[in-house]
Order: C-alpha cells, then sequence, then structure tokens
C-alpha cells in the first residue's frame, strides 16, 4: 500500500503544529516513529486500524495496549451505549460501580476492595500514597528505567521535575534480589513500599519475566517493613492471568494498579487491594473530576466478563506463539539476528547489532507501508480479534521488512565506502 503524497494527515499535522505545542505530545507523537507512519487515525474495527487517508493496517500496538478484545468490540460498546443512554458523569457513580468492584474481587484473589481513577498514571500515583498512608512512613522503591507514569514521582523525564518530586524513591534493578534488598535496607524504618512492574518491560529494551526468587523477595522485603507490595499491572494486566500478573510467580501483591486493557479502550483505571490497607484507602482524600464516569465502568464490566468467558488470553497466546515462530525463521532465513523477547502475547522485537535503532527503524517503515503496523522499540499487545489471517499478513510483510533491513545495510556499506 503506498501512502498518498498529498495526505490529510501531513495537512493535520501542519494545522496541529501551529495549535498544539510540538504538534503532539508524549509518546503517541509520530514524529518518534519511523517514516511511513500516519499520525491521525480515523477509525478502528476489531484487529483493524484505518488512518485519516483510509490507509488499513492490522494493529500491533492496539492503542499501544487498551484494545484487548479487538476496536469497537459489539458487547462492550452495547453496555457503553447502554449506559450513556442513561447518564455518564453523574453526582457520583451509577450501580456500574459496584459491579465492576465486584468482579475485580471476585477475580483477584489479591483483592477485597477496588477504587477508580482514569489513567494509569493515577493509579500508580494513588497506590503510592495509599502505601504512605497506611505506613506513615515515606521510601518507595522503584526498578531503575520502569515506566510508572508521566508525573513528577515517577516520570522518564527530568524536565519540569525537581530532586524534591524524587526524594523519597529509592532505586533497584528488577529481577536483582541483592539490589532490592540493599535499596530496601537504604529506607529502613521509613520504607513505606515496594513497586515492581508486571514483568520488566522498559523502553527499547529486552523483556523480562519476574523470577520466582525476585517476586518472593520482594513479598518477604515488603513483609519484613510492613510495608507495601505494589504490582504495576497497568500495561500487562488481564493480558497474561485474569488474576493478576504475578500469580504466575505464586506471589499475591497488597496493592496493584491497572488500566489500559480494563474497559477495552474505556477511560478507566484501578487500585485494587487487601484488607491491610482498605483503612488508609477510605480514609485518603483522592478524586477526579471524571472517576466515576459510568459509560467506562459498564464498559469494563463488559470487557471483564467477555475475556473470561471466551479464553481470550490462550487465544492471544496462540496467535502471539505463531508471529514469535515466524519472525523467528525468517530471520534465520535472512540471517539478520533478532531478540523476541517478554510474553508472546506482548511481543518486543529487536535486532542484534542495531545500536542506532537503524535496522528496526527500516524493518518497520517497509512493513507499516504494507498495512502492518508494529512498533521499532516499545513492547507491541496481540488482542483476542487477532486471526490467524493476521498473522499471515504480518509475516508477509515482514519478509519485505527483513528486505528493507538488508538493502539499508547494503546502502550504508556502500555509502561508507565512498
Ligand atoms: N504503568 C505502566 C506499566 C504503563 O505502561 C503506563 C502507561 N504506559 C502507566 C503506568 C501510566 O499509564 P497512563 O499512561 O494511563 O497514565
Amino acid at each position: 500500500m503506498d501512502k498518498q503524497v498529498n495526505s490529510l494527515d501531513s495537512e493535520l499535522r501542519n494545522r496541529a503544529k501551529k495549535v498544539v505545542p510540538g504538534g503532539m505530545w508524549g509518546h503517541m507523537n509520530a514524529a518518534a516513529l519511523p517514516e511511513g507512519y500516519p499520525q491521525f487515525f480515523a477509525r478502528g474495527s476489531g484487529s483493524r486500524l484505518w488512518d485519516v487517508d483510509g490507509n488499513e493496517f492490522v494493529d500491533f500496538m492496539c492503542s499501544w495496549g487498551p484494545i484487548i478484545l479487538g476496536h469497537h468490540h459489539p458487547e462492550v460498546d452495547e453496555a457503553a451505549q447502554k449506559q450513556l443512554a442513561r447518564g455518564d458523569c453523574l453526582n457520583g457513580p451509577s450501580e456500574s460501580m459496584v459491579e465492576l468492584a465486584e468482579l475485580l474481587v471476585e477475580m483477584l484473589p489479591h483483592a477485597t476492595w477496588a477504587q477508580f481513577q482514569k489513567n494509569g498514571s493515577d493509579a500508580m500515583t494513588t497506590a503510592a500514597t495509599i502505601s504512605r498512608a497506611g505506613t506513615g512512613r515515606r521510601k518507595i522503591l522503584v526498578a531503575s528505567g520502569a515506566y510508572h507514569g508521566a508525573v513528577p514521582w515517577c516520570s522518564p523525564s527530568l524536565l519540569g521535575v525537581t530532586a524534591e518530586d524524587r526524594a523519597h524513591i529509592v532505586q533497584y534493578e528488577y529481577n536483582d534480589v541483592e539490589s532490592l534488598n540493599r535499596a530496601a535496607d537504604q529506607a529502613r524504618g521509613d520504607l513505606a513500599g515496594i513497586i515492581a512492574s508486571a514483568f520488566k518491560h522498559d523502553y527499547g529494551r529486552d523483556q523480562c519475566l519476574p523470577t520466582r526468587e525476585f517476586a518472593k523477595a520482594a513479598r518477604a522485603a515488603a513483609d519484613a517493613a510492613d510495608a507495601a507490595l505494589i504490582v504495576d499491572d497497568v500495561r500487562a494486566g488481564f493480558r497474561l492471568n485474569l488474576g493478576g500478573s504475578w500469580e504466575a510467580v505464586g506471589v499475591r501483591p497488597d496493592l496493584s494498579a491497572w488500566s489500559k486493557s480494563i474497559a477495552n479502550g474505556f477511560a478507566l483505571a484501578a487500585v485494587t487491594g487487601n484488607e491491610r490497607f482498605r483503612d488508609a484507602t477510605s480514609k485518603l482524600f483522592t478524586t477526579g473530576s471524571f472517576w466515576c464516569s459510568a459509560v467506562s465502568m459498564a464498559a469494563a464490566v463488559a470487557t471483564l466478563t467477555a475475556l473470561r468467558r471466551d479464553n481470550a488470553i490462550e487465544h492471544m497466546e496462540r496467535l502471539g506463539g505463531m508471529l514469535r515462530d515466524g519472525l523467528g525463521s525468517l530471520s534465520k532465513t535472512h540471517g539478520l539476528p533478532i531478540r523476541q523477547t517478554g510474553p508472546v502475547q506482548m511481543p518486543m522485537v529487536l535486532f542484534e547489532d542495531d545500536p542506532d535503532n537503524r535496522k528496526g527503524f527500516a524493518f518497520c517503515s517497509a512493513t507499516v507501508k504494507r498495512g502492518i503496523y508494529f512498533h521499532p522499540l516499545h513492547n507491541m499487545f496481540l488482542s483476542a480479534a487477532h486471526t490467524t489471517n493476521d498473522i499471515e499478513r504480518a509475516l508477509d510483510a515482514a519478509e519485505h521488512g527483513f528486505r528493507a533491513v538488508r538493502d539499508s545495510l547494503t546502502n550504508s556499506a556502500g555509502v561508507s565506502r565512498n
């Protein structure tokens, strides 16, 4: 598929530049992506996405995680529309809040309560605050390089952030028990919480599942200090295990943060927790103008119900496995080694020997032109709407992607010789 030259996308980018600083903020700025990626989208359906110029893509980013059942899932949309007809933003929550909290408590073995917000940053900030409120202490352990949101206490950018904003954050290395224990020691007497992502899914790095040893050590360090173990399940939540991502390693957190896929694209986040932190949570003043919107809660009930009923995780694992196997054999055929890490339903694909990401960018630039929306540096996402045919189309495009990488290497070798 060739992109149109005088596209609505480029016209909108030009207009946006005048009225939106930088044209677009944050991680969804298409300027950070390889050539050929659109900035503006018109619609989505199932596993497909259309940009404003009518180009169709098989979507392997799933809106950066939220779309877990597929775009415009009919049951989720119906539940949302029914609620919208009754009311969304009222003077308090609707019945759907209680229904959703009950469903989460039923699904998540670690939790006896739930509280709702809008974004993952809200949920993580709330969880950290609950840990401090519940312990009366200040220090929070955070793995270096981990993303927990775009607010001063944890933003990956230091622009506009003061040292005071980070004063009580102590870093450790994910999956490194010794460094975790060292950090806990450093916070001794003042430890409020230990934050760990569901797995290590740092931008542009190989992904890594938590080892049992690490998860148990995090639980033990929190217990020893009577502090909170907080699992950030914002990104991985409901894609790995419907009971919470750390069920796989047999460790239950005190607090978990959720967002992204909880309502299949409707804006919602949650903190779930156990009895130890119920009282502190009930006393904490926390709120937001839209935190009780009923539509997203009705959508979440429909999403979680469908995920459970349809064995969606199994489906995503099967298709993610097909994609991983297919990319693995293409990489061998082309003699271009790649590293595929993390759970297959949240794939990270990085080229070996690619310090400036040139290979990854050449690959994705070629595949996006063939209607496959991959990401060169961020983990990707499968959804329950992906089909075998989507994976075959993706692998077909990947064949061209590997050839493009080869060509780019030949060309740059030619350039450097001249
Ligand atoms: N935690 C994790 C692990 C995330 O991946 C994200 C978002 N990428 C957040 C927190 C913050 O979520 P949000 O962007 O919805 O504020």
